[in-house]
């Protein structure tokens, strides 16, 4: 069956993967249905990951069939499944108290273990959840990207009329918008790009859009940094109201923090990376579950598998939404 693979950075193509061995006893044979492509998969392919391996399938928003299933594993074949991406020791202090996704044992699909981007992969049955019947597969291929905002936005306090600024409308922007849309805050939504801004103003309710050099400081209880450059670090940190707090997800590289502002204003800075299982899942399957929660916006276009030189050309571009590769039978 074929497969994307990442021989080095840019070098991006199909391959013929063939299974020599039989699943084991704990795994599952999957039949993969969507991939979304990441922001991640795109530093991997950029070679802009560090901890990234080569060569390598990529692809860790899966969304699959049950093909095949071990022994003593209890997932029904032919069933819908997602997949939680980054393995975990489970013997660690963290994995220990829950916080798996700071194991320092954890590998992630497609960045140093292969991925999913292929008609069919196996997978330790520890890793999948079940997709409920009323989640369409467009939805269920979100639940891994949008745990990773459920997961940000529990380390802040956001509610009704809370001012939250969110900065970066990308796929993981967007879907922080569509979150504190629903717990009915006030957005700001900022980025430098004004096709993103109109796209989120008619999509979402208390929403105001703005470039970054239009924003009011020192007016936000809470900012999410969702762009992953040093300069939307650097102006969230003035953006925080008194007492606020920021919440990272971007991954900029370095940036230069004004420590003297973050002490005088008593603001609190929390990173965040991806979420815990099977808690954060679970809530973000609930929540595309809902009809009020509003995500129809966010998946920008869906290409066949084989065409994924034009699919990584749009999520490069950055001018999209997410991205998504369909492996559907034909
Ligand atoms: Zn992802
Ligand atoms: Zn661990």
């Amino acid at each position: 069956m074929l497969g994307l693979y990442l021989k080095e950075p840019s070098d991006l193509g199909l391959k013929e993967f063939v299974f020599d061995t039989p699943i084991k006893d704990d795994e599952v044979k999957i039949r993969l249905v969507y991939g979304g492509i990441c922001g991640s998969d795109i530093s991997v392919f950029n070679g802009r990951l560090p901890h990234a391996v080569y060569p390598i399938r990529p692809g860790h928003e899966l969304v699959g069939i049950v093909l095949e299933s071990g022994k003593d594993t209890d997932v029904k074949i032919g069933n819908r499944v997602i997949v939680q991406p980054n393995s975990y020791c489970g013997t660690c202090e963290y994995c220990e108290s829950g916080r798996t996704n700071i194991c320092p044992n954890k590998e992630s699909l497609g960045v140093n273990t292969n991925g999913g981007f292929s008609e069919e992969f196996v997978i330790s049955a520890k890793y999948l959840l079940e997709v409920p019947d009323t989640l369409s597969d467009e939805k269920a291929v979100l639940v891994e990207p949008l745990s990773v905002i459920v997961h940000a936005l529990k380390k802040v306090d956001i509610k009704k009329d809370t001012n939250v600024a969110i900065i970066g409308c990308g796929t993981e922007g967007m879907l922080s918008i569509a979150l504190t849309e629903y717990l009915g805050a006030n957005i700001t939504a900022i980025d430098i790009n004004q096709e993103k801004l109109d796209k989120v103003k008619s999509s979402y309710h208390n929403i105001k859009t703005l470039k970054p050099d239009e924003v009011e400081l020192g007016l936000y209880d809470v900012v999410v940094e969702a762009a992953g450059v040093s300069a939307a670090f650097e102006q969230g940190v003035e953006l925080v109201k008194p007492g606020g707090a920021m919440v990272l997800i971007g991954m900029a590289p370095e940036a230069t923090i004004p420590v003297i502002k973050v002490v005088r204003k008593e603001i609190t800075l929390y990173g965040s990376i991806i979420y815990n299982v099977p808690e954060d899942f679970l809530r973000s399957m609930n929540l595309l579950k809902d009809n009020k929660f509003n995500v129809d916006p966010v998946i920008s276009k869906i290409y066949h598998f084989t065409d994924f030189e034009k699919a990584y050309k749009d999520a490069i571009s950055g001018q999209f939404g997410k991205i998504v590769l369909n492996f559907k039978e034909e």
